[in-house]
């Protein structure tokens, strides 16, 4: 019986992947990888590893969930170290829980390598302090596209203070707009679009809940910060607040717009 390693690819740059990670990719003899994780990434993997792409092309799925599902059990009993590799962090909007309960179900043992989730590399990328303590005080990572059977929304717990990270905002941008504003956030809120972060094609656009319908389409994928620590200026200022820590940090591929 082999043991499956649930392995978080972060947002794109292979640099991202922790150790482990990129330790494990390197002994692995089976694969099965979601469409997001990057070409650098995968890259990584031994080239003695049978490699399966199970994710979204065009829209269109490969595999079901519980394709997937069966297949890491079966593999499980073939092979010695099977990857199951996601996008970002396999416990944040990756479906690590039904792969899981499946593994468990099945008596295989398993172990969960953490990722870099999509929102904090976006706001590495634009240099945003989710948890701003000037003007924030709690951060929600979300999105507006659940499956059937999920779990209703609820914005009982938004307030001024707090950091929206919204996955999976899709293409429509004027309904995205109308739901945050359903959920009682004022037009001029800022919001950063953040398109491809991590990789050498990121773009950051500084926006506002009401100009978010005007604003062009990024490509895929992006993620969408709302809150007061996602203006412009505010990041400017946060930039010199934290000035003695980020001075190695360079920007130069940060394409503001
Ligand atoms: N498990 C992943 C999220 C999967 S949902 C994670 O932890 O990041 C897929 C969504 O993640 C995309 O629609 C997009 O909103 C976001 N995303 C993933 N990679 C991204 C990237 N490099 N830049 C911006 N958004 C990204």
């Amino acid at each position: 019986m082999g043991k499956v390693y649930l392995i978080g690819a972060g947002p794109g740059d292979p640099e991202l992947l922790t150790l482990r990670a990129a330790r494990l990719l390197g002994q692995a003899d089976v694969v099965l990888h979601d469409s997001l994780v990057s070409p650098e990434v995968l890259a990584r993997i031994s080239p003695q590893a049978a490699v399966v792409d199970v994710g979204k092309r065009c829209g269109k799925k490969l595999l079901t969930q519980e394709e997937i599902n069966s297949l890491l059990v079966s593999y499980a009993g073939a092979y010695e170290v099977v990857v199951r590799l996601k996008g970002g962090d396999p416990s944040i909007f990756g479906r690590a829980g039904e792969e899981l309960a499946a593994l468990r179900a099945a008596g295989i043992v398993w172990e969960v390598v953490p990722g870099v989730t999509a929102a904090l590399g976006a706001a590495a990328a634009a240099g945003i302090s989710l948890t701003d303590r000037r003007v924030a005080s709690q951060v929600l990572f979300t999105t507006f596209s659940r499956g059937v059977g999920a779990t209703a929304f609820d914005w009982g717990c938004v307030t001024p203070a707090t950091t929206l990270v919204l996955y999976m905002p899709g293409q429509d941008y004027a309904e995205v707009a109308h739901r945050l504003g359903e959920a009682g956030l004022p037009l001029n809120m800022p919001c950063a679009i953040v398109s491809q972060a991590c990789s050498a094609t990121q773009q950051v656009r500084w926006t506002a809940v009401g100009a978010l319908a005007a604003e062009e389409r990024l490509p895929a994928p992006a993620i969408l910060i709302v809150g007061r620590v996602a203006s412009h200026e505010m990041c400017e200022l946060g930039q010199q607040f934290w000035s003695g820590v980020r001075k190695e940090v360079s920007n130069e591929n940060v394409t503001v717009i």
